[in-house]
C-alpha cells in the first residue's frame, strides 16, 4: 500500500455527502486536500474540523460547470500545494423523471454537472497527473451500468462518464497515471432531496428507504482502497451497491 502523506488530492462536491466522507478519509491517509464545491460555508466548516486534525486543507468556492473556474481551482491547487496526485470527480447532481414532459433545464444541469464538469477538470488536471503519475477517481453510479425507465439523462451522463473514462484510461495508463471509476449504488446522502419531479423524487426515496443503504463513508473507503494501492497496480472500476440492493 502506498501511504498518500507526500500527495495531494482535489475532491469536487465536498460540501455533503461522498465527497465530503471522500476528503476526510484522504487527509486521514496523510494528503493534502483541497475541498471543492459551491456552497462556501459548508466547506469552510469542513477546512477548519480538518485543520483541526492537523490535516492540509484548502477550500474553493467551484462551480464545475464553469471551465474557467475549473482551470482555476487546478491551478489554485498547485500554487498551494505544489502539485496534484489525486483528482475525485464527485460533483453531480441526480435529477430524475422521465423524458416525456421533463423539464429540460434539468437536463441541461446534469449534463454540465456530471459529465461536463468531470471532463473540464479532468482536461486542467491532466498535466499535473501526468507529472507526478497521480490518479483521477470518477464517481459514477450503478446508474453508468444499467440504464431504467425513469432516469434516462442521470443514465447518459454516468454512461458518458464511464466510456471518457475507459478511453482516458488507455490513452494514459502507460505514463504511469490510474484512471478509476467507482459505481456506487444507493447511497444515503442528500443527492435525491434536489430532484424536482415530485413522483420520481417520491419513488427512489421509499425504495432507498427500504433498504439498508450505503453510507458516504463506505463509497470513501472503495475510493481510497484505489488510490492507495502500489504504482504497477491500476484498479479501474468498483462497482458497489447495498446488499439490499437487487437492480
Ligand atoms: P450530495 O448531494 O451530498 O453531493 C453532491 C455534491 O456535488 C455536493 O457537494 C454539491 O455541492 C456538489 N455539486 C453539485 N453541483 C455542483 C456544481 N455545479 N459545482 C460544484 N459542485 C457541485 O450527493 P452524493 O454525495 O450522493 O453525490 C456525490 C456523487 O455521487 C454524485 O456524482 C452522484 O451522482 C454520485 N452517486 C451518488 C449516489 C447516491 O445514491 N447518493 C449513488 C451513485 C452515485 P454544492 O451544492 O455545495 O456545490
Amino acid at each position: 500500500m502506498t501511504n498518500l502523506r507526500d500527495k495531494v488530492a482535489l475532491v469536487t462536491g465536498a460540501s455533503s455527502g461522498i465527497g465530503e466522507a471522500t476528503a476526510v478519509a484522504l487527509a486521514r491517509e496523510g494528503a493534502a486536500v483541497v475541498i471543492a464545491a459551491r456552497r462556501v460555508e459548508r466547506l469552510r466548516a469542513l477546512e477548519e474540523r480538518l485543520a483541526g486534525d492537523g490535516a492540509r486543507v484548502l477550500s474553493i468556492a467551484l462551480d464545475v460547470t464553469d471551465e474557467a473556474a475549473c482551470r482555476d481551482a487546478v491551478a489554485r491547487t498547485v500554487e498551494v500545494f505544489g502539485g496534484l496526485d489525486v483528482l475525485v470527480n464527485n460533483a453531480g447532481v441526480m435529477l430524475l423523471g422521465p423524458v416525456e414532459g421533463a423539464d429540460t433545464t434539468d437536463w441541461t444541469r446534469m449534463v454540465s454537472t456530471n459529465l461536463l464538469g468531470v471532463l473540464f477538470l479532468t482536461h486542467a488536471a491532466l498535466p499535473h497527473l501526468v507529472a507526478r503519475k497521480g490518479s483521477v477517481v470518477q464517481v459514477s453510479s450503478t446508474a453508468g451500468r444499467v440504464a431504467r425507465a425513469g432516469t434516462a439523462v442521470y443514465n447518459a451522463t454516468k454512461f458518458g462518464v464511464n466510456a471518457f473514462s475507459e478511453a482516458l484510461r488507455q490513452e494514459v495508463t502507460q505514463r504511469g497515471v490510474r484512471v478509476v471509476v467507482v459505481e456506487p449504488g444507493v447511497v444515503e446522502t442528500e443527492l435525491r432531496e434536489h430532484i424536482t419531479n415530485q413522483a420520481a423524487k417520491e419513488d427512489i426515496t421509499a425504495r432507498a428507504r427500504a433498504m439498508r443503504q450505503l453510507q458516504a463513508e463506505d463509497v470513501a473507503a472503495a475510493v481510497c482502497y484505489a488510490v492507495t494501492q502500489p504504482d504497477h497496480v491500476s484498479v479501474n472500476e468498483i462497482l458497489v451497491r447495498p446488499t439490499d440492493q437487487p437492480w
